[in-house]
């Protein structure tokens, strides 16, 4: 009971500290993502091609447990970045976003990417005070992702399947996979896309710029 209680505390004073972050950004006049996803789906891939098709001032926070090999990528783009090096966490969390922006200038920006850490289960338990969450899977990683972590999927203001270019050679059936995210999701829309060809991603951008404008 005790540790039930802690952990729901914990849960509340991160949810405060969200609505805190959420006020900043509106405030600001940035629209927060939160990429989240397991590791490898292509999160920084998905981040890299949005910066470049969006056509629109964005920032970057890059979440790793430990490297910052995602944040030099980004950088390279010419685009503000902050890495957070949890250390060992295999989430963010809202506390975290806070200290992450104030190294970061958000002035002109109109949209802030968050990638959280690889992880499809306790991110989607911590608010980070974004507009939208967006669960990135990939069809190497299976069918099965939405039936495993419903937790997640539930979650997603949208959905991103990547690598869509590998569905020649992959035992993927898309309707199985499109099945299980409405079932804990009706509402979310599925972008297929591949980061790699392009393909599919116009959509996404598409529902980016409305997200944004
Ligand atoms: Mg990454
Ligand atoms: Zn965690």
């Amino acid at each position: 009971m005790m540790k039930v209680k802690i952990v729901k505390n914990i849960l509340d004073a991160n949810d405060q500290m969200a609505l805190e972050n959420k006020k900043l950004f509106d405030e600001t006049g940035v629209v927060a993502i939160n990429i989240m996803a397991s590791p490898g789906a292509g999160k920084t891939s998905l981040i890299l091609k949005t910066i470049d098709l969006l056509g629109l001032p964005v920032a970057v926070v890059e979440g790793d447990i430990a490297s910052t090999f995602d944040a030099e990528k980004v950088g390279a783009k010419k685009v503000p970045v902050v890495q957070i090096n949890t250390g060992g966490a295999c989430h963010l969390d809202a506390a975290m976003i806070r200290k992450a922006v104030k190294r970061l200038s958000l002035k002109g920006a109109r949209v802030l990417f968050v990638e959280n850490v690889g992880n499809l289960v306790c991110p989607a338990e911590f608010k980070l005070g974004e507009s939208a969450r967006v669960v990135v899977a990939s069809v190497p990683e299976g069918d099965d992702k939405p039936y495993k972590y419903p937790g997640m999927f539930s979650a997603a203001t949208a959905v991103v399947l990547n690598k869509i270019d590998t569905l020649p050679v992959i035992d993927f059936d898309m309707r199985r996979f499109k099945k299980g995210v409405h079932a804990v999701n009706a509402g979310a829309p599925i972008f297929e896309v591949s980061c790699k060809t392009g393909q599919g991603l116009d959509s996404w951008i598409e529902w980016l710029r409305k997200l944004a404008s």
